[in-house]
């Protein structure tokens, strides 16, 4: 079976969000003044089982999800993921099982969640300057072991592997060209995210988002490139190719050129609240129905009534220069994962 929304969209994606927890303090994303030692996090009573998550997964995929992400805050931070994996790559008509990672953990452990049936992953890299890459991990990240995660994924198998990199003006903006360069020629696709208004606590500007047509222009002029079709009707980033040969880029522009037409991602907090859009400012408590013994039957019911009623589009509306705009209120991006 396959769902539409009110606009016509199809239910392709879950995005589940294992924890909210993370090892590094992104200033875009867990600015350490907000999330220091005293905040409180989840409880593991509070978070959903991996039985409750591969329950939730299995309903989504009758409805016709495809595609399941894992993310966070930091997923590898849950010790048994390999098994969960080995769960959703088992279900029925997931044709697309990946992770999303800061990948200070992941090393040691791809070769295992390869084995257990991931199949690619997402790398969150925002520089290769020592000093910038330190600053926008909120002074926790050590890139020498990022890389060595990348390799790691490789050999795994975990391919082609992404790296996400999120663009802030006057922070690591002077730094994209060189780690394209670095890049180019791998078979890692890098793409490039215009910094988000996600949440509220994150104190965003407008006049800190590059746009990506800027960025696209200063790309162009080191390298050629030429545009590439994207690869599926829902697929966020824009592609691109070197026309040397040296692989792909993307960009992914949410406030400058909004892609809600086609948006066909659900996500799922570690709490248990499904969300329809990445701005919204409530989701539908699926916990407790799950904890009140509601059968796969009945969850399938609630998630295609949420579904068939989203009209979602929040980029498409949002005036960057309004002010009020970024007061709502709305989920923060580590509760479910980007
Ligand atoms: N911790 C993992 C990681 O960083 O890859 C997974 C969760 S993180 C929330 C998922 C993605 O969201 C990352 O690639 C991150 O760079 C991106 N992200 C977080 N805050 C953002 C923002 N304000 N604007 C754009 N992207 C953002
Ligand atoms: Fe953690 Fe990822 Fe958010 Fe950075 S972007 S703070 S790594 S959840
Ligand atoms: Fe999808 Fe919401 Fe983003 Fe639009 S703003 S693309 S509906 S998540």
């Amino acid at each position: 079976m396959q769902i539409r929304d009110a606009l016509e969209r199809p239910l392709h994606d879950l995005r589940i969000s294992l924890l909210d927890r993370c090892n590094f303090r992104c200033p875009y994303c867990m600015p350490e003044s907000e999330f220091h030692d005293a905040y409180q996090f989840l409880t593991k009573s509070e978070r959903l089982t991996h039985d409750e998550i591969l329950k939730i997964a299995r309903v989504a995929t009758s409805l016709g999800v495809s595609k399941l992400r894992l993310t966070g805050g930091e997923p590898l931070l849950d010790k048994k993921l390999p098994s969960l994996v080995n769960g959703l790559a088992q279900l029925d008509g997931v044709e697309d099982l990946a992770l999303t990672t800061n990948a200070m953990l992941l090393a040691p452990v791809a070769q295992t969640l390869a084995d257990a049936g991931l199949q690619r992953v997402t790398i969150s890299l925002d520089s290769l300057d020592e000093d910038v890459f330190r600053q926008m991990s909120g002074g926790r990240g050590d890139l020498a072991t990022v890389l060595e995660a990348i390799d790691a994924a490789e050999v795994a198998g975990l391919s082609p592997i992404k790296i996400n990199v999120v663009v802030e003006r006057g922070v690591n903006d002077h730094t994209i060209l060189d780690l394209l360069d670095h890049f180019r020629g791998t078979g890692h696709i890098v793409r490039l995210i215009e910094y988000m208004d996600v949440g509220n606590r994150n104190g965003w500007r407008m006049d800190q988002v590059v746009p990506s047509r800027e960025l696209l222009e200063r790309v162009e002029a080191r390298w050629p490139l030429r545009r590439v079709d994207r690869n599926y009707p829902g697929e966020v980033a824009r592609r691109y190719e070197y026309e040397d040969g040296q692989g792909e880029i993307g960009f992914i522009s949410s406030v400058t050129e909004p892609f809600c037409g086609s948006c066909s991602r659900a996500r799922l907090s570690s709490d248990g609240m499904l969300y329809t859009c990445l701005f919204a400012n409530q989701g539908t408590d699926l916990r407790e129905p799950l904890r009140n013994g509601a059968d796969e039957d009945e969850l399938a019911d609630i998630l295609s009534r949420i579904w068939l009623q989203r009209a979602d589009r929040y980029s498409e509306l949002r005036r960057p220069d309004v002010a009020e705009h970024h007061a709502l209120s709305k989920v923060e991006m580590y509760r479910i994962g980007g």
